[in-house]
């Protein structure tokens, strides 16, 4: 009886699904009799007016390319009132009135900043991600945004990427979780609402795989490799129906991603079933010139033919499309595809409805920064601290005495936030001091600050850190001066809590780094903090893992906070002093050099040993000199105020078909005395495939809160699905065989059993 209601829903939605779908197709087609090849080709055009340009190219005339038709959306408008009037101008002063699509990277929130991307995967929370993108939609729609450069999912390896920052991480089973929470929080459940915005997932493909971490730099893979460990976030968020895909600047398989047919339409389109827009980079058409692909002509007539659509800020569409249609080199039919796929997006965000939807200024005023979101942003951002090292329980801090808080990041408020903050608002955001001061309030605590250090004293670095006309802060006195200044606070003070680590400009896009520890200047002030004797507490400000070999030996205690977020400095206070027990899990691998780069979890054997004790071909192994294979924290990692204990992996049985599961539990205590939360995760190992499997690949994880003392029993259902892979002839599948099962609270400390698929 209930089979049979459900089929009759599903019947009943496919059919609603339907209707619509002709319903779009009806309005799009009888639009798009009307156009002309020059307002078709406007369609795929995105300029940006250049208030706000990440690249080094403005548009110009862009009024009077909206007045004629020559433009169907535009680009990192950050005022509300620039979106009204340029909307206006489409809507009345063009022969069509096609209402124009609005884009900006909202990508860890839009006013309410939440953290980094990197960091909020560190929660392995999927509902709070999911609810971060939410909060930055109904935000970013309330001025006039409907679409947002985001989720970037791209894997990353190299910490020396300084996009590193936006991503997830280096996994793609957690890769692929969060790229579908971001995705439904930003469209939610209906993409017409007015408090929806169109994801964008980017940057596709393997922007993250750029050779020795240098931005825009040549990527190149096998196959197998990008279908099993690059590919699986893309996939995911097209499956979650993000409406938008962005091209990669890197070339795939020889050929730029933006010009890649097999890319953009083969795997894209006809093997993942994606039926929205692809969009470029900021003009990665141009780009493929220098690329080596040939004229303007040449590259744009490649890109539309592989299945990109729209062309941000290159023009290459506009400027040469005519002519290729003339001499055959690309079909009506290819730009009328691309077109068509355009319109459906904008009926789709329910602009043809009502362009103006997205500028709701009494949204603005009672929906944007509201207390109830920073307070999850607060939340949130404590969530996503790593507590990396906490000799003698150092912290929590009690609320007594008096505390040292030194380094350039302890008062800094352009450096709460990270890369991808709209810039106007990050002086508005607390500083750690600031907050600190604030909710200690009444406490009896004293606080002695001292700056202590510049951000870098390196002129390189400086001067390639503040391209963006952004500052470091610079303080002129000598480096000796500041550092005795925080030698004398400390002095006075019972413990030193030292807020250092990279500027926020050191990491994101262009922001790639050879050296990835902390800069030498607030180094030497570290080492010199240690040397008092004093306890210290170092807060890492970070955008990408860091080396810390240093770090790790000789300070007591280490809370990695990459960048956090509006309400970062609240935050760190409430995990300094225990209000919050941390639980974020590292989801990037920390090296202990950056020789060692790619390091990552889920790697492959060599034929070799790693390790001196094994004792085959003893000398011949697959090793360094000077360093061993371990990264210094592992993937997985992250320390709480309590303690889990992971009994024995009890399993449901040991062997089962294809179609059947089997269970795997674990019991968890919490053995310390307070209460907390951990990430149980479990990983399987396939020990011996048809092609060469990693030693180890996350395959599920659980967020378990328990309280002081208390146990649970923590399962996991295993099913044919989870050991799929794809095969040399990539194909998706599950070989029977022998597997290995481990179950921890990080990537490297697990409880081991064994089973078999039958
Ligand atoms: C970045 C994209 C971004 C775009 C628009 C590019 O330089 O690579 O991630 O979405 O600019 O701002």
């Amino acid at each position: 009886y209930y089979k049979l209601l459900f089929s009759l829903a599903l019947l009943i939605i496919c059919n609603v699904m339907q209707a619509q779908n002709a319903k779009m197709n009806a309005f799009v087609t009888a639009l798009m009799n009307k156009m002309t090849l020059e307002e078709k080709l406007g369609q795929l055009n995105l300029l940006t007016t250049g208030e706000v340009v990440t690249g080094s190219v403005v548009s110009t005339g862009v009024e009077k390319k909206i007045k004629d038709g020559q433009v169907g959306a535009l680009l990192n408008i950050t005022k509300v009132a620039d979106i009204k009037r340029a909307q206006e101008i489409a809507v009345t002063q063009t022969r069509l009135k096609i209402p124009l699509m609005f884009g900006l990277d909202v990508v860890h929130g839009y006013k309410t900043t939440f953290p980094i991307p990197l960091a909020l995967s560190c929660s392995w929370d999927m509902d709070m991600i999911e609810r971060s993108a939410r909060i930055a939609a109904i935000e970013a729609s309330a001025d006039g945004i409907n679409w947002t450069f985001s989720p970037m999912v791209d894997i990353a390896r190299d910490p020396r990427w300084g996009r590193i920052a936006e991503g997830s991480g280096e996994d793609p089973y957690l890769g692929s979780k969060i790229a579908a929470a971001m995705v439904k929080g930003y469209q939610g459940d209906d993409l017409s609402k007015n408090n929806t915005i169109m994801a964008c997932v980017k940057h596709f493909a393997l922007y993250g795989a750029v050779e020795s971490g240098r931005d825009y730099n040549t990527a190149d893979m096998s196959h197998v490799r990008m279908y099993n460990e690059y590919f699986p976030p893309y996939k995911a968020a097209v499956e979650a129906g993000a409406g938008t895909v962005m091209t990669a600047f890197n070339e795939v398989d020889g050929i730029p991603a933006t010009g890649n047919k097999w890319l953009m339409t083969d795997v894209l389109r006809k093997q993942w079933g994606f039926n929205g827009f692809v969009v470029t980079d900021f003009t990665a058409i141009n780009e493929m010139m220098a690329h080596g692909m040939g004229d303007l002509q040449t590259v744009s007539a490649l890109s539309l033919r592989a299945g990109t659509d729209m062309d941000m800020v290159g023009e290459g569409f506009t400027g040469t499309l005519p002519k290729s249609l003339k001499e055959g080199k690309v079909s009506i039919n290819e730009i009328n595809a691309a077109c068509r796929r355009i319109l459906e997006a904008k009926y789709k965000l329910g602009l043809f409805d009502d362009p103006y939807r997205y500028c709701d200024p009494s949204r603005a005023k009672n929906e944007i920064y509201t207390e109830a979101s920073r307070m999850e942003a607060r939340r949130a951002a404590a969530k996503t601290f790593v507590l990396l090292k906490n000799q003698n329980n150092l912290l929590p801090l009690k609320k007594q005495g008096s505390i040292a808080l030194v380094g350039p990041l302890a008062n800094s408020r352009v450096n709460m936030t990270g890369t991808w903050s709209v810039s106007a608002e990050k002086e508005k955001h607390p500083s750690l001091l600031e907050a600190l001061q604030s909710q200690l309030g009444a406490a009896n605590v004293k606080i002695n600050y001292a700056k202590g250090s510049n951000l870098t004293a390196d002129s390189t670095l400086e001067k390639n850190s503040t391209m963006f006309g952004r500052s470091l802060n610079r303080d002129n006195r000598s480096a000796e001066a500041l550092k005795k200044e925080a030698l004398d606070a400390a002095a006075n003070s019972d413990i030193i809590v030292a807020a250092l680590g990279e500027a926020s400009e050191m990491s994101g896009e262009s922001s790639s780094r050879t050296d990835i520890g902390i800069p030498d200047t607030q180094k030497e002030l570290l080492a010199a903090l240690v040397a008092t004797g004093k306890p210290v507490v170092l807060v890492l400000f970070a955008g990408r893992p860091m080396t810390l070999n240093w770090e790790n030996k000789n300070v007591p205690a280490i809370l990695n906070v990459w960048f956090g977020g509006c309400e970062a400095g609240a935050a760190i206070a409430d995990v300094l002093f225990g209000d919050v027990n941390p639980s974020g899990k590292l989801t990037t691998t920390f090296p202990q050099n950056v020789g060692q780069i790619p390091l990552y979890y889920n790697h492959k054997n060599t034929g070799r040993p790693l390790a001196e004790n094994e004792k085959w071909f003893n000398k011949f192994r697959s090793n360094y000199l000077d360093v061993s294979n371990e990264p210094l924290y592992p993937f997985g990692y992250g320390l709480s105020y309590t303690t889990f204990a992971y009994s024995d992996i009890q399993l449901s049985g040991t062997r089962f078909k294809p179609g059947g599961s089997i269970t795997a539990s674990v019991t968890l205590t919490n053995t310390g005395s307070v209460d907390g939360v951990e990430v149980v995760q479990q990983y399987i190992r396939d020990l011996a495939g048809s092609i060469t499997r990693p030693v180890k690949e996350l395959k599920n994880f659980q967020r378990i809160a328990l309280k002081a003392g208390e146990s649970k029993k923590v399962t996991f259902t295993i099913t044919e699905n989870d050991l799929k892979f794809y095969n040399s002839d990539l194909k998706f599948v599950a070989e029977p065989g022998d597997f290995k099962l481990f179950i921890g609270g990080n990537s490297r400390d697990v409880k081991e059993a064994g089973f078999t698929l039958q």
